[in-house]
């Protein structure tokens, strides 16, 4: 079944054309990478799909599940089942991050026209999750990513994705934050989030993190297009032969 279906997707920043043409179909039960060199155009990518404001799409066309993505708004991306890990980047200091994720469940509970939970419930339940992700239920009473570490910022991330259970989730590696801790926590939370009925797009540039998590596809970017599609065995090759060879087959072939 195809969840997300992106159609030669044209975006500009500032006036500036980043994305120049993607093309990209995601199934569920599918894992994809977007990998690339800095600058690529990657988390430009992820961004548009997120509905950052800063971002204005010129031409193409995105569908999630049937439905033309950009009549949601942002918020309304999530209740349809997309996730994106940096939509809730947020420090709120003094809000305890149990709160927080509570409220984000709720919120997305009640537009899926499912129960909600009181604090006491929702403490069982997300107790539940944490366990899972083997994560310290401490985390719960601190303040929303006030002072938190990358690793930490992951975990909640990983964390919200569990709760919220998309039926896509985006998640951007950032170069920052990918720590070994970090590496860990995306790679069992992905591993163990992932089904047949949803699917991740991890946007990274770190060949590691897909010997832990296995892609169906591998997705390389340049200067706003994806130049070169394969299965997990290309990145490997990625990884022993850099990307600059990969440009030079495309241009050959071009
Ligand atoms: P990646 O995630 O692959 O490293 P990005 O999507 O962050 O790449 O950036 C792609 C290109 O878009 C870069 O050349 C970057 O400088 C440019 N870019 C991204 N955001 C902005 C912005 N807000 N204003 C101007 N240029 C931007
Ligand atoms: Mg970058
Ligand atoms: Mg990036």
């Amino acid at each position: 079944k195809t969840l997300l279906d992106i159609r030669g997707l044209r975006a500009t920043v500032n006036g500036i054309e980043i994305l120049k043409g993607i093309d990209l179909t995601v199934r569920s039960g599918e894992i994809h990478a977007i990998m690339g060199t800095n600058g690529s155009g990657k988390s430009t990518l992820a961004k548009v799909l997120a509905g950052h404001n800063a971002y204005e799409v010129t031409d193409g066309s995105v569908t999630f599940e049937g439905n033309n993505l950009f009549d949601l708004e942002p918020e309304e991306r999530a209740r349809a089942g997309l996730f994106l890990a940096f939509q809730y980047p947020i420090e709120i200091p003094g809000v305890a991050n149990s709160h927080f994720l509570r409220l984000a469940y709720n919120t997305v509970q009640a537009q899926r026209g499912k129960e909600e939970l009181d604090p006491l419930e929702f403490e069982d339940f997300v107790r539940e999750k944490m366990k899972l992700l083997e994560m310290n239920p401490d985390f719960l009473d601190r303040g929303v990513n006030e002072g938190f570490s990358g690793g930490e910022k992951k975990r909640n991330e990983i964390l919200q994705m569990a709760l919220l259970e998309p039926r896509l989730a985006i998640l951007d590696e950032t170069d920052s934050g990918l720590d070994i801790d970090a590496l860990r926590i995306v790679t069992n939370g992905v591993n163990r989030l992932t089904n047949k009925d949803n699917a991740i797009i991890l946007v990274t540039h770190y060949q590691r993190l897909l010997n832990y998590i296995v892609p169906d596809y591998v997705h390389v970017m340049e200067s706003g297009r994806i130049i070169k599609t394969g299965g997990k065995e290309l990145a490997l090759e990625l990884e022993t032969r850099g990307y600059d060879w990969v440009s030079v087959e495309q241009r050959a072939a071009a």
